[in-house]
């Protein structure tokens, strides 16, 4: 049974113990989905829930879930977010969202056993699984199969650059489950903001109110593998600067919508990657981002006019092999409204933001109602070492989720 609730000072003494997973010499962590880091850090959590009663359990895609059910029979409050990271991470993306939830989900388990309190839903505290895309392509990989946007066994056939599979990958760190998850009446995801606006604008709170659009491509730039010493510029078919001249088209496209539309290169595999070789191949991910889907059709269009030309230019064929994305959706607005009263009623300043960056929130406010809310960045630094967010922060954030899931355990926006 539930003891005690957690205070704050527990709490930042268990983000500290997380940070310990896969740390890195500069401050940051290092724990890409499935590697053994990661299977350090899930089985830390799993032991902290299931000391308090929670069942934790995984899906077929290595979803984690620790569920406390409270009324026989139904549906659960989901709240969590992703424990993996990029290579050379921060500690907080992601990783705090799900302790902010653990936390949120033991005091409230204390509370209501304390009061005899029976809510309405169950509550459970998920980690979802490759949410990053750093190892695994594509990202939020585990919410989407939940929510049914990407077949399981797709899933689980995806490799990694050295051939693993998510499957093999899950099942070295004793994470593959069976099923199909809890079922879900509502979501939450609390998460650092990523950009510099909160902090900017004294903020404490982000209520996350809808998502930016997003197209991703994966491009292949071909040309032919040739000596750079003996083989004359009028005879090279240089794959490099055909994606060159692909990176700096993307940043033209952005420079065409200031501050509206955001494009970014990401990561190059350039083939063979010798010093004397002209590259015969360079594979690349593309991205672009924006509020407003007519801007974002228009610099994609851009864009791809000006493959042709620069096709022409480095002798070479680009072929595009995947493309992936989402459009501007808007949350729930009466989750927005609930978590706004919450904060109001916890005098801390909040105000809608729109999310830039693709979260497994994303994915869930698609299917079932979902409250998403932010909490600042210091400089707006992330997916770097150097991220930070204040510890009042962090308990704020955790303070405002734990009163907006016991909110919406009680049935707040239950018919
Ligand atoms: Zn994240």
């Amino acid at each position: 049974m539930p003891g005690t609730a957690p205070t704050d000072e527990l709490f930042l003494a268990h983000f500290a113990e997380l940070s310990r997973f896969g740390a890195t010499e500069r401050g940051g962590v290092d724990r890409q989905a499935g590697t053994p880091a990661d299977g350090e850090q899930r089985r830390w959590l799993a032991q902290l829930l299931a000391a308090e009663g929670f069942d934790v359990q995984y899906d077929r895609v290595g979803n984690q879930f620790a569920l406390l059910e409270l009324v026989p029979g139904a549906p659960y409050v989901l709240t969590g977010s992703h424990l993996d990271s990029q290579p050379t991470a921060g500690r907080f993306d992601g990783a705090y969202g799900v302790l902010a939830s653990a936390h949120a989900c033991l005091r409230l388990a204390a509370e209501f056993a304390a009061a005899g309190t029976r809510p309405r839903f169950n509550l459970a505290v998920v980690n979802w699984f490759n949410e990053e895309g750093s190892r695994f392509k594509p990202s939020m990989l585990g919410s989407s199969v939940f929510t049914g946007k990407l077949d399981a066994g797709t899933a689980l056939a995806v490799r990694d650059g050295q051939g693993v599979t998510v499957r093999e990958a899950l099942e070295s760190i004793g994470c593959l489950g069976d099923g199909e998850g809890p079922s879900a009446a509502f979501c939450a995801e609390i998460h650092i903001e990523q950009g510099r606006s909160l902090e900017r604008d004294g903020i404490t709170i982000g209520l996350v109110d809808s998502n930016w659009a997003v197209n991703k491509y994966e491009f292949v730039v071909h040309g032919e593998q040739a000596h750079t010493g003996s083989t004359v510029i009028a005879d090279r078919h240089d794959a490099l600067l055909g994606a060159s001249m692909l990176v700096v088209a993307a940043r033209e496209a952005a420079d065409r919508y200031p501050g509206q539309v955001i494009t970014s290169v990401g990561q190059l595999s350039v083939y063979p990657n010798s010093p004397v070789v002209v590259p015969s191949r360079v594979e690349l991910v593309l991205d672009l981002r924006s509020a407003q889907m007519p801007l974002l059709a228009e610099a994609d269009a851009w864009l791809h006019e000006r493959i042709a030309a620069i096709e022409a230019a480095a002798s070479v064929t680009i072929e595009q092999r995947m493309s992936h994305g989402w459009p501007v959706t808007p949350y729930q607005p009466e989750g927005v409204e609930l978590a706004a009263k919450v904060a109001a009623d916890l005098g801390l300043p909040a105000r809608p933001v729109s999310t830039l960056a693709g979260h497994d929130s994303t994915n869930l406010k698609d299917v079932v109602p979902t409250v998403m809310l932010f909490v600042p960045s210091v400089e707006g630094i992330s997916h770097n070492e150097r991220e930070l967010t204040s510890d009042a922060d962090m308990l704020a954030g955790v303070a405002v989720l734990t009163e907006v899931v016991r909110r919406l355990a009680l049935g707040a926006l239950a018919e």
